[in-house]
Order: C-alpha cells, then sequence, then structure tokens
C-alpha cells in the first residue's frame, strides 16, 4: 500500500500509460529519471507537468519509498527542465498536489512547473 494512504498504485492511471506510451503527449524532455510533457489545460502559458518514471501514486510515496539517487535525478531534471524552458531568470512556480484535500487528480506523483508571466503570490 502507498504510505501516503492512496489506493494502491494504478497501472492504468493516465500518467502511467503516457510512460508507456499508449498515449500521446507533447514531450518537452525524458531522461532515465524523468519525463516532461506539456499539460493538456494549461493554466499559464508554459505549463509542464514532470514525472518520475516509476510507479509512486504521489510525493509522499515517492519521498519515502524512492531510492535516493532517483529522487535527486527527478528534483535535478526538474531543475533543468525549467531552465532550459527559459523559466528560470523570470521565474516560475513548482507545485505537487498530495491526495485528497490538494485534490490530486492524476495518481501518479507529478510536478507542475507554471511560467510565462507573473505568476502573483499564492498561498496556499
Ligand atoms: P493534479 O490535479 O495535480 O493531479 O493535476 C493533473 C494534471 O494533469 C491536470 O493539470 C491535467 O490538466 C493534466 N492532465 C490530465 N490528463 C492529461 C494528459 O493526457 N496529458 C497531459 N496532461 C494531462
Amino acid at each position: 500500500m502507498p504510505v501516503s494512504g492512496l489506493p494502491p498504485y494504478d497501472s492504468q492511471n493516465i500518467f502511467a500509460r503516457i510512460l508507456r506510451g499508449e498515449i500521446p503527449c507533447r514531450k518537452v524532455f525524458e531522461n532515465e529519471f524523468a519525463l516532461a510533457f506539456h499539460d493538456i489545460n494549461p493554466q499559464a502559458p508554459v505549463h509542464v507537468l514532470v514525472i518520475p518514471k516509476g510507479p509512486y501514486c504521489s510525493f509522499a510515496d515517492f519521498a519515502a519509498t524512492a531510492p535516493e539517487a532517483d529522487i535527486a535525478g527527478f528534483f535535478r531534471t526538474v531543475g533543468t527542465v525549467a531552465k532550459d524552458l527559459g523559466l528560470e531568470a523570470p521565474g516560475y512556480r513548482m507545485l505537487a498536489n498530495m491526495g485528497e484535500h490538494s485534490g490530486q487528480e492524476v495518481p501518479h506523483f507529478h510536478v507542475h512547473l507554471f511560467g510565462g508571466r507573473p505568476l502573483g503570490r499564492m498561498i496556499p
């Protein structure tokens, strides 16, 4: 069971299917740690999702159970993707929804990258 208390990993979730190439995506970047692609319903001029390749339901599961090299590789990749998209100098927002109260829709851990315009403050 996921440490997050979410249901067991669903290998048919949409991001798992994208990782297997069963559903197309607008790919931005891929390496051994992660796949980055454009969100299908962008909330900013740049809205990219970065997902790890392993079967992690949420951030909590990824942080608690992934090998440390995979965690480091994943988050370094998030930074590289943001930089390559030209977001680093003007700035950007990264966000991960985790579990029910966050409204997480897709049960495969993902980081959102938003940028391309001033985003305003958002807390929470
Ligand atoms: P969550 O609410 O943090 O789980 O975000 C899920 C995100 O996945 C939303 O922003 C959706 O627009 C996005 N999404 C859902 N299906 C697809 C798809 O097939 N391709 C790209 N993005 C998707």
